[in-house]
């Protein structure tokens, strides 16, 4: 059920998990969050909207010019890196697909900018494409922090929000496993809820 008068904007997110300052591939996964109510917002849903998120968290200039195909990659990439946080989070072994997907960004990573030779000028250096060269450094620092994350010390403590329907990644700090005090107050109405019902 999706009411067209509260219609989510990016504006309607809750503040960014535990453990998404540390980690940007966390805050990366969390990107597309799943509210009451039926709502979903996708922070890479437009081109734009995912120059807006690369642009804040660093990984690209306000007028990287971000096409519908890199959103796409960048979506795709969200995809493997939830499932190999989920694969970690149920202790499940990785989905192939995940894996090489997750490796293909971080192979990513511009070496050198390549050696061109102009006519009048002569040689000089530059990237073959800034705005590839500006996405495929986005995607590689994106899987790169991913697995330091999966590989590091802090991947006991990463897990799922609890409060349903979130679907946002955080990494635990002692018993409290929300993602934003808006979900503990979630779940705790919902548990108080249960409890009543029951009584009756
Ligand atoms: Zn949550």
């Amino acid at each position: 059920m999706t009411s067209v008068s509260e219609t989510p904007t990016a504006e309607s997110a809750p503040p960014p998990a535990p453990g998404a300052e540390d980690y940007v591939a966390l805050d990366f996964a969390n990107s597309a969050l799943a509210l009451p109510g039926g709502h979903f917002i996708d922070l890479l849903g437009t081109p734009g909207a995912a120059n807006r998120w690369l642009t804040e968290h660093g990984l690209a200039p306000a007028d990287a010019g971000v096409q519908e195909m890199c959103a796409a990659q960048l979506r795709s990439l969200r995809e493997h890196l939830r499932s190999l946080f989920a694969a970690r989070v149920a202790g499940l072994p990785a989905l192939p697909g995940a894996l090489s997907a997750v490796n293909d960004a971080l192979s990513k990573a511009p070496t050198a900018a390549l050696l061109y030779w102009d006519e009048k000028n002569g040689p000089y250096r530059a990237a073959p494409c800034p705005t590839n060269e500006i996405l495929d450094r986005a995607l590689a620092t994106l899987a790169a922090d991913a697995a330091d994350l999966l590989t590091g010390p802090d991947a006991d403590r990463l897990t799922t929000c609890g409060s349903t329907p979130c679907n946002r990644y955080l990494l635990r700090h002692g018993r409290r496993h929300w993602c934003s005090t808006r979900c503990g107050d979630r779940a705790r109405a919902a548990r108080a809820y249960a409890r009543r019902t029951q009584v009756t």
